[in-house]
């Protein structure tokens, strides 16, 4: 498995091909490389809904499953990660949007 097209889009620091993902764990949206790899701790699946989603592989439970695939944190493998916004303000705030702190 790997992520349809149209999820995929490009990291704006670092141009490289990224999905974003929204964590199981607290629904945050999360980078995560575009093209699969064995390497990689998470677990990345689309959903029923047609979003993707990313879970943390454990130690406990280290495979993915069949609908999963494997996927590194863009965090991880960004060779120009955008620099942490300092302060707030002047960021135009569109409803229902939450502004997302990693990405520029
Ligand atoms: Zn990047």
């Amino acid at each position: 498995m790997k992520p349809a097209s149209h999820h995929v889009t490009v990291c704006r620091g670092c141009r490289a091909p990224i999905c974003w993902a929204l964590t199981t764990a607290n629904g945050r949206r999360q980078p995560v490389d575009a093209e699969p790899t064995d390497e990689g701790n998470l677990a990345v699946t689309q959903g029923a809904d047609g979003k993707l989603y990313v879970r943390s592989l454990t130690k406990a439970h280290p495979e993915p499953r069949p609908s999963e695939w494997r996927a590194m944190p863009h965090f991880a493998t960004c060779t120009s990660p955008p620099p942490r916004r300092s302060g707030g303000g002047g960021q135009r705030s569109t409803s229902g949007v939450r502004p997302v702190p990693w990405q520029h």
